[in-house]
């Protein structure tokens, strides 16, 4: 990925993505917001203990960064689903300037509408962005551990082929920054519902040195998923950032124990 900072605002794209002027996409980073402590300092997220005010002005400075209005992005209200929601101009400023008009129950949101920023947060699950250069359509998802064995990934393709007769084979995807593999610890329950769930977890769970912990690799898993649906290897971009190890740079749940901000992840049809 690439950082380009502007007016100190870190807004970070994937290379993949970068070429295709009939869009605009960015992952934000920390830097450059007016919130505080540990929502310092670009914080997207309501809701999460901070001040409204300021993630407002946060939300406000992006999108003059980004050279929309602040009804220029519709958020998503996240609950670890499956569940993908198609965008279009109705939709438009959903969740923008407070998180009880976001589009409730969604974890993936899709569009072919021209001029919004279809959004999703995270503080360490993956956000992934996918586009459909044949079609011009788009896709951003939020992919937590449950989000990813619920497999919203393929769940999202599967509503762009049905929505907008996209071929697979045609999707550019990027897999951003959260937790990493070298990083995100997980139980015996995790473990579990991933075999019930996967039927396999070659490469996806691996054993640590300690009892009972398990490291599950997310970005593999979403790999594997974009490659059931028929993504081409050479059309993903994996970040390869972990928002634990970069928690300077991306807002991190575990690192911060829980109280923190929320990184966006968003992309715009042009
Ligand atoms: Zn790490």
């Amino acid at each position: 990925m690439e950082n380009t900072n502007k007016g100190g605002v870190d807004l970070f794209r994937f290379g993949n993505l970068e070429k295709f002027d009939t869009i605009d996409h960015f992952i934000t980073g920390r830097a450059g917001g007016f919130s505080k402590g540990p929502f310092a300092s670009m914080n997207t997220g309501f809701h999460v203990g901070d001040n409204d005010w300021y993630v407002l002005q946060n939300r406000k400075k992006l999108a003059s960064m980004l050279g929309v209005d602040l009804t220029g992005f519709t958020f998503a209200s996240q609950t670890h689903s499956s569940n993908v929601t198609l965008v279009d101009q109705c939709k438009r400023g959903k969740g923008s300037t407070e998180s009880e008009t976001a589009i409730p129950n969604t974890d993936a949101l899709i569009t072919k509408t021209k001029g919004i920023f279809i959004c999703i947060q995270v503080a360490d699950c993956v956000p992934i962005i996918l586009y459909d250069p044949e079609n011009r359509a788009a896709a951003v998802i939020h992919a937590g551990w449950r989000g990813t064995l619920r497999k919203v990934t393929e769940a999202t393709i599967r509503m762009m082929m049905q929505t907008f007769e996209t071929h697979p084979s045609e999707l550019v995807a990027g897999i951003g920054p959260s937790n990493g593999p070298c990083c995100y610890e997980v139980g015996e329950d995790v473990k579990n519902e991933a075999l019930k769930s996967l039927g396999s977890i070659k490469d996806v769970i691996k054993p640590t040195k300690k009892k009972e912990k398990y490291i599950f690799d997310q970005w593999h898993a979403n790999l594997l998923q974009l490659r059931y649906a028929g993504v081409k290897e050479k059309n993903i971009e994996i970040a390869g950032i972990c928002s634990q190890c970069h928690s300077d740079n991306f807002y991190s749940s575990r690192k911060d124990n829980g109280i923190t901000g929320r990184t966006t992840a968003g992309i715009m049809l042009k």
